[in-house]
């Protein structure tokens, strides 16, 4: 049966949403009355920032200071923040990271790290608020993955592969769950201006823009608003899909 998500109680946890996209997302959700938990690893500033923010848009927005491939710690957190004390309608993964290098020379340590931030973060997240969701029977996961994932990209393997895995990982768990009324789906951003990309340099800048048929890069906001979406009730038929917002950027 079809729950009626416009009357279910409107709650979001945002991994990574101290900065970047992460921010956008948790400002677009607080602007349609979510309560935000938020994750961050290391910037309390910015953590502030962001619940200042979430506040004067009149909702809570609280932060929580967590390395989401931490499984102990991203368990505690639901413990005693999540389970048995909210409604939770949405959760979007969007903490990532990035440790650049080619395939000759990557390190092993900067292989794992990415994908333990970034693939086993995800996975972490997603098991968690899926027993609860799984309850709720209901639930929408956003999971952030990239258009490198989808294209591959030099001198990203250990990237590339941390959002291939986010793409197979959204699609076994949306065929897990859909039948508790829980969707789950993946936005792959394009090239989006934030602090990953603003040391990039101009060349490669000039290079991206010169192979988007959109003619501009992306704006956090372009992915908080496909966010927002998925999240909605005009969603609801929706799951199992990598949606792109690239501008039409196929590397
Ligand atoms: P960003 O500006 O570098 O922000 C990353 C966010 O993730 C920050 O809030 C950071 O917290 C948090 N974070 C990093 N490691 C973490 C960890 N171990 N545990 C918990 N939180 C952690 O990144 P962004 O550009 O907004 O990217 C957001 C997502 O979009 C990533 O998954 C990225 O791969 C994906 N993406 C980005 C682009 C792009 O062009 N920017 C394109 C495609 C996909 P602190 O502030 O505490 O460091």
């Amino acid at each position: 049966m079809k729950k009626d998500s416009a009357n279910l109680p409107k709650v979001a946890i945002v991994t990574g949403g101290s900065r970047g996209i992460g921010k956008a997302i948790c400002l677009k959700l607080a602007r349609q009355g979510y309560t935000i938990y938020f994750t961050y690893v290391s910037r309390d500033d910015k953590a502030r920032e962001v619940c200042d923010e979430i506040k004067k848009l009149g909702t809570k927005g609280m932060s929580f200071k967590l390395d989401v491939s931490d499984k102990e710690a991203v368990t505690s957190f639901f413990k005693e923040h999540i389970k048995n004390k909210v409604f939770l309608s949405v959760l979007v993964n969007n903490a990532g990271i990035t440790r650049d290098g080619i395939i000759l020379r990557m390190s092993n340590e900067d292989w794992q790290r990415v994908i333990d931030v970034n693939l086993t973060g995800t996975f972490n997240f997603i098991q968690e608020a899926s027993k609860i969701m799984v309850r709720q029977r209901y639930g929408r996961i956003i999971n952030i993955t990239s258009v490198v994932g989808l294209c591959g990209n030099p001198g990203q393997a250990n990237y590339c592969a941390s959002k291939a895995g986010i793409i197979g990982l959204t699609k076994a768990v949306a065929l897990e769950l859909a039948s508790r009324q829980i969707t789950v789906n993946a936005i792959a951003p394009g090239f989006i201006i934030t602090e990953m990309t603003k040391d990039l340099d101009e060349t490669t800048k000039k290079n991206y823009l010169s192979k988007i048929p959109l003619k501009r890069l992306g704006t956090t906001e372009d992915v908080a608003s496909a966010v927002a979406w998925l999240a909605s009730e005009e969603a609801g038929y929706v799951t199992g899909q990598v949606i792109s917002v690239n501008g039409g950027l196929y590397l």
